[in-house]
C-alpha cells in the first residue's frame, strides 16, 4: 500500500451552532419544553419550526412529530391505509420504512431498483396491477431520484397514493420542484445522520387538509391543534377530531429550537456536500470496474453519501474489499450481506415481511458499496478517501 491511512471518523456531524445552542438555551430556562406550553399568544418553538419548513418546502402544512420512521407510519394511517392493505415500496431502502409500513398495519412489497439506485419502474407497473395495492411509499434512497415524470405518469394511470420517503432527500429537487412535493405527502427525518440534526425528530408535510388534519390529531395533538403552525383550517379538525386516536409523537420545543436555527444552513450546506460527493464520483469514475449511479440532469441532489458498485464481485471478495478499506480508515458498507449489521440490512433480514423473490435488487446489492461524507470531511479528506478505495479495488475488479 502506498496511500497512508485515513483516520476521521465517518459517523462525526459539525457540532450545533451557536444561534441553536443559545435557542436551545433559551428554551431551557423557560421551561416550556412540551409544545403546548405557551404563554398568551406564544407561537412554541415546534409551531414555528413548522411555519418554517413549510415556508421551505413549498408546502401548505407541515407537522413536526418524533422521528422520520413515525411521519411515515401517522403518513399511511391518514391516507387511509387499513388493516393488511399492501403497500408498494422500494427494494432497496433502510429499516424503519418497510417498519413503518408494518408499524402502520400494512404489509410491505418490494419493488426491484436499476443500477442507479431508483425503483425500477417496469417492475413497479407489473407489481401495481397485479397488487391492486393503492399506496406506493417511494423511498428516495441515498437521495437517488428516480424519473419523476415518469412515476407521477404511473401514479395517476393507477389513481396510485404516493407518499415520499424523503431522508436522504431533505432539500433536493426534480425540474426545481422540492422532493417531498409529488405526492400526498413528504417524509423528512431531523436525525443525527440526515440533513439537519436534532438527534431524532420527523416532519411531514403535505397541501392536503384533511390529510393533515388527521395526521396532527394522530401525533398527540389532544384538542389543541389550533396551537400549530402551518395547519389546516379549525373547521377541518372539527369532522375528524373524535374519529382519529392519539398515537403519541410530538416534537418538543428543545429539539425544534435547534432545528430552526440549522434550516437556514441548509441551503448552504447543501453545496457543501456536493462539492465533497463530487470529488470522490470524480474519481471514481475514471476506474474502469468501479460504476458509480448516474444522475438525472433534471435532478438537483444532496450528496451527503456515495455510493458505487464494482460489478461481479464474490461476496467474500465484498467482504475483503470491506475489510482492506477499514484497515486503511475507510468505513464501507455492504449491502450484499444477508446478516444485517449496524444501521445496514436488506429485505432477506425483514422475516416479519413474506418472502419476496427480488433477483435483480440482490445482485445490484451484492456489488454495492456505501460511504457517508459528512461535513466535517474536507474535500482534501475527500480525495485522499477515494485514493484508499481506488487502491483497495485493484485486486477485485474483472
Ligand atoms: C433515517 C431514515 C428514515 C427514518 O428516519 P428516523 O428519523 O430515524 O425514523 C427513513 N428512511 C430512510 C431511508 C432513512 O435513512
Amino acid at each position: 500500500m502506498v496511500t497512508k491511512a485515513f483516520s476521521r471518523p465517518f459517523t462525526q456531524q459539525e457540532p450545533i451552532n451557536q444561534e441553536a445552542i443559545d435557542a436551545a438555551t433559551q428554551v431551557l430556562k423557560s421551561g416550556r419544553l412540551h409544545r403546548y406550553n405557551t404563554i398568551e399568544d406564544e407561537l412554541s418553538e415546534a409551531s414555528l419550526l413548522e411555519e418554517e419548513y413549510a415556508a421551505y418546502q413549498g408546502s401548505k402544512y407541515c407537522l413536526a412529530c418524533a422521528s422520520g420512521g413515525y411521519a411515515m407510519s401517522v403518513a399511511l394511517k391518514a391516507a387511509g391505509l387499513k388493516l393488511g392493505e399492501s403497500v408498494l415500496t422500494n427494494t432497496f431502502t433502510l429499516a424503519p420504512v418497510p417498519g413503518s409500513i408494518s408499524n402502520a398495519g400494512g404489509n410491505p412489497i418490494f419493488v426491484e431498483i436499476t443500477k442507479d439506485l431508483v425503483l425500477d419502474l417496469d417492475d413497479l407497473s407489473r407489481k401495481v396491477s397485479e397488487s391492486k395495492a393503492r399506496f406506493l411509499l417511494i423511498s428516495h434512497m441515498r437521495g437517488h431520484l428516480v424519473d419523476m415524470d415518469k412515476l407521477i405518469q404511473i401514479v395517476n394511470e393507477n389513481n396510485l397514493i404516493l407518499i415520499e420517503d424523503c431522508a436522504h432527500t431533505m432539500g433536493a429537487q426534480w425540474k426545481g420542484q422540492r422532493s417531498g412535493n409529488f405526492g400526498l405527502a413528504g417524509c423528512f427525518s431531523t436525525q443525527t445522520y440526515k440533513h439537519l440534526n436534532s438527534g431524532e425528530g420527523g416532519l411531514l408535510t403535505s397541501n392536503d387538509e384533511e390529510f393533515m388534519a388527521r395526521a396532527i390529531i394522530y401525533s398527540g395533538s389532544y384538542m389543541l391543534y389550533e396551537r400549530h403552525g402551518a395547519a389546516p383550517r379549525s373547521k377541518v379538525f372539527e369532522e375528524i377530531r373524535l374519529e382519529t386516536p392519539n398515537y403519541s409523537g410530538r416534537m418538543d420545543n428543545l429539539r425544534a429550537s435547534i432545528l430552526r436555527p440549522q434550516l437556514k444552513n441548509l441551503e448552504k450546506n447543501i453545496n457543501r456536500w456536493n462539492a465533497r460527493y463530487q470529488a470522490v464520483e470524480s474519481e471514481l469514475k475514471e476506474i474502469n470496474g468501479i460504476m458509480v449511479p448516474g444522475r438525472f440532469e433534471e435532478e438537483r441532489y444532496v450528496g451527503s453519501s456515495i455510493q458505487f458498485r464494482i460489478p461481479g464481485i464474490s461476496k467474500s471478495d465484498a467482504e475483503l474489499f470491506v475489510k482492506k478499506n477499514k484497515e486503511l480508515g475507510v468505513e464501507l458498507k455492504w449491502f450484499g450481506n444477508d446478516d444485517p449489521s449496524g444501521f445496514t440490512s436488506n429485505h432477506k433480514s425483514w422475516k416479519y415481511v413474506s418472502r419476496q423473490q427480488l433477483n435483480k435488487s440482490d445482485e445490484i446489492l451484492s456489488s454495492l458499496f456505501d460511504l457517508r461524507l459528512p461535513l466535517t470531511f474536507s474535500i482534501d479528506d475527500c480525495k485522499h478517501i477515494s485514493k484508499i478505495i481506488i487502491e483497495c479495488s485493484g485486486e477485485f475488479i474483472k
